[in-house]
């Protein structure tokens, strides 16, 4: 059979589709792995009996059931929900947004995959590209354009914290926006570093956007005000030309399947108008099951008494594993853990590559993602693009022990040689 350029593109193997591969396979328990590899959320389960609650109150009321389930929604989401939306972030952070602003997808991945390539490819004025303004980020961007050669990004200012601890910074003295930059895109807590970009960071950006006629896509994935995965006190922003991604994954809800993209109103219609081509309309469940937690505020006792003190215990117990595991007189750095649920841990002149040590991990059953996958768009390679790896943090406690002890021994074998 004889793929097109598209068809080919997109069926090659790719970092997304082995991580989605060996996540679902591990999560699907056909593989007895200890799972520090993918970005599925933890089962919370306080977070979880809400969900039930919400399912079992809407079998109960009345048709509410039959309604969510046989009928389609209109292409840009559910009307009670995208309202309730705008009142719930126009109520907390007075941003002035209507339901124009607003358009819901069948995930975050679908939405960015939906802006990106509205953004950059090919265009009347040439090619324009996607500028990623602190590299290593998000994998899952990594395969999403169309068309090829569409991402440009910038290596970060490293900070050290004592400690083996860093933190990356944007680098705005190396960040340039050249006329063929149709877009800046950041995630925010980043996966996989868990950095979280400070509100003058974010602002910034913004400013710079701005001055240059282009949006800025801030991935709110793990952020707030909702998923609220988020250990610093950074505030949810918005701006006129700001595109703003929300999804319900991290709020527990993975499966259902739902994106929410706040931006201009042309943006919110031009996905409107690609979700009806793709796929006519986006599921309801995720928007039933969620709409009167923001009518009433509900969502954000689940985020701040729920959600964010579940995932910073995880984080500092895992970091403090890290330090017992590691050998004190390696040159190892372990970024300072800000939000979302990844340790992203730096093995300064590792002598052999993750990808590697990911299959000798993987051989003792331990499953991290190596960290050369998240590193696209940079002019030129780095060498620290082969002495990261992502580690999870989601799972049960001894699971993440276990496989950080694991991690430990391979570390200091691959040093010894
Ligand atoms: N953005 C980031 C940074 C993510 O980590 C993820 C998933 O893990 C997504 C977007 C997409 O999430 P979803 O499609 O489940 O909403």
């Amino acid at each position: 059979m004889k793929f097109s350029d598209f068809g080919r593109r997109f069926s090659e193997p790719t970092g997304i589709t082995t991580l989605m591969d060996d996540l679902g396979r591990a999560m699907a328990g056909q593989d007895d792995m200890l799972m520090l590899g993918g970005g599925n959320p933890a089962h919370i389960p306080a977070v979880q009996a809400v969900w039930r609650r919400r399912m079992e109150e809407i079998l109960a009321d009345g048709d509410a059931y039959e309604r969510m389930l046989a009928n389609y929604d209109t292409p840009k989401g559910n009307p009670q929900f995208i309202e309730e939306l705008a009142a719930f972030l126009n109520r907390h952070f007075g941003w002035g947004i209507g339901t124009e602003n607003i358009a819901v997808m069948n995930g975050g991945q679908t939405a960015l995959f939906c802006l990106i390539n509205v953004l950059a490819g090919r265009t009347l004025d040439g090619h324009r590209k996607i500028l990623f303004p602190l590299m290593p980020e998000y994998i899952g961007y990594a395969d999403q354009c169309i068309e090829p050669d569409t991402f440009v990004a910038v290596k970060p200012r490293m900070e050290f914290l004592g400690n083996h601890t860093f933190k990356y910074r944007i680098d705005f003295d190396a960040l340039e926006v050249t006329p063929d930059v149709g877009a800046i895109c950041v995630s925010r807590p980043t996966n996989p570093t868990g950095n979280v970009l400070t509100d003058d960071e974010v602002l910034a950006l913004s400013r710079l956007a701005q001055e240059n006629g282009i949006p800025l896509i801030v991935d709110n994935a793990y952020g707030n005000p909702f998923p609220g995965v988020i250990f610093t006190d950074a505030q949810p922003l918005w701006a006129p030309g700001m595109i703003l991604t929300l999804s319900l994954s991290k709020l527990g809800l993975p499966g259902t399947r739902t994106g929410v993209v706040v931006g201009p109103p042309e943006i919110a219609h031009a996905l409107s108008s690609i979700n009806s081509i793709l796929s006519l309309a986006s599921g309801n469940l995720g928007q039933t099951l969620v709409w009167p937690l923001l009518k009433n505020d509900e969502v954000l006792h689940v985020t701040r008494e729920l959600i964010r003190p579940f995932y910073e215990r995880k984080s500092q117990q895992a970091v403090e594993w890290v330090h017992e595991f590691f050998p004190d007189d390696l040159d190892y750095h372990v970024h300072k853990s800000e939000g979302a649920f990844f340790l992203w841990v730096w093995l300064k002149g590792l002598p052999i590559s993750t990808v590697e040590l990911y299959e000798r991990l993987k051989a003792r059953r331990m499953l991290c993602v190596p960290g050369s996958y998240f590193y696209f768009g940079l002019r030129e390679p780095w060498r620290q693009q082969d002495e990261c790896l992502r580690l999870s943090f989601a799972q049960g406690e001894e699971d993440v022990r276990e496989g950080l002890r694991i991690l430990g021994e391979e570390v200091r074998r691959a040093y010894n040689g």
